[in-house]
């Protein structure tokens, strides 16, 4: 079978595993979906967030409310199509009032999801959006104006951190940095080097 098809498959059955999940608290705490992430299976680049807000929750997918189209916006200028990429979250249920997913939360769902995402997808750049989405990926506290920007290897990864779209909707002038930062991502996920 094409690779491509195969990862998809694989993709749909963690789906169906997962649908109804109830392993963590947000499972109890008015979540409607649970937003899996969409994209390509055999992406080079995967975009991860925290978690869902109101929008994703209700239609499902992954940044599609103000900070989505922001994305969006900076996807097209460094000429990337969301059909090629994979867009995720690190919790995958709404937290209630779009708070911070606690602890216990990120780690049932990285395990559960995200890690199980990234083994299939197998992306050469994973790029973390905000602090909170590189925490859970290097398992500690991070200054994303610090570490964004520069690749780092961690477990087998190469992740390349950059702001959340919600900081750049409060810090208009972040937006250069921000787009140029996705530009770097997606050059280093063409380098045949990674
Ligand atoms: N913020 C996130 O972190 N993820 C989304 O999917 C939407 C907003």
């Amino acid at each position: 079978m094409e690779q491509k098809k195969y990862k998809q498959n694989l993709l749909d059955a963690l789906y169906e595993q997962h649908k109804q999940c109830t392993q963590c608290p947000l499972s109890a705490q008015g979540r409607k979906n649970i937003v899996f992430g969409e994209g390509s299976p055999d992406a080079h680049i995967m975009f991860v967030g925290e978690g869902p807000g109101r929008d994703e929750d209700i239609l499902c997918r992954p940044f599609v409310g103000r900070s989505g189209k922001l994305l969006d916006k900076i996807l097209e200028l460094a000429e990337l199509n969301r059909k090629e990429v994979f867009i995720a979250n690190v919790v995958k249920c709404r937290p209630p009032g779009n708070r911070k997913p606690l602890p216990i939360e990120s780690k049932t769902c990285k395990q559960l999801l995200l890690f199980q995402q990234i083994k299939i997808i197998r992306p050469k750049i994973v790029c973390t959006l905000g602090a909170s989405a590189l925490e859970a990926l290097i398992d500690k506290p991070v200054k994303i104006t610090q570490l964004r920007g520069k690749a780092i290897k961690h477990n087998g990864l190469i992740i390349f951190p950059t702001y959340h779209p919600a900081y750049i909707l409060r810090n208009n002038n972040e937006l250069e940095t921000f787009t140029n930062d996705i530009k770097t991502a997606k050059l280093l996920s063409k380098s045949p080097t990674n």
